[in-house]
């Protein structure tokens, strides 16, 4: 067999550097699309190509708030859908 290059991805929290996984061996992604699809349906948030474990503290909040918009209120409910659309 010879010997074949691969690209895969790893997901990792850029506040706590804690490596996402799915609890089921599902640490290495094919595509940046199922990197994100994965650690959106366990409550990571991607934003700005940064990764956000579901830990919430201060350095886990201070990347959010960069990767945010200014907003008058700024409060960060549970889970927030960052593909979708514009607030109502
Ligand atoms: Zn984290």
């Amino acid at each position: 067999m010879p010997l074949t290059q691969v690209t895969v991805h790893v997901v990792q929290c850029d506040a706590c550097n804690t490596v996402f996984d799915d609890e089921e061996g599902g640490t290495l992604f094919p595509t940046v699309a199922a990197a994100n699809d994965s650690a959106r349906a366990l409550d990571w948030i991607v934003i700005g190509g940064q990764y956000l474990c579901p830990t919430r503290d201060q350095a886990h909040q201070a990347i959010i708030d960069q990767a945010m918009p200014p907003e008058p209120v700024m409060q960060v409910p549970g889970q927030i859908d960052f593909d979708g659309g514009e607030e109502p």
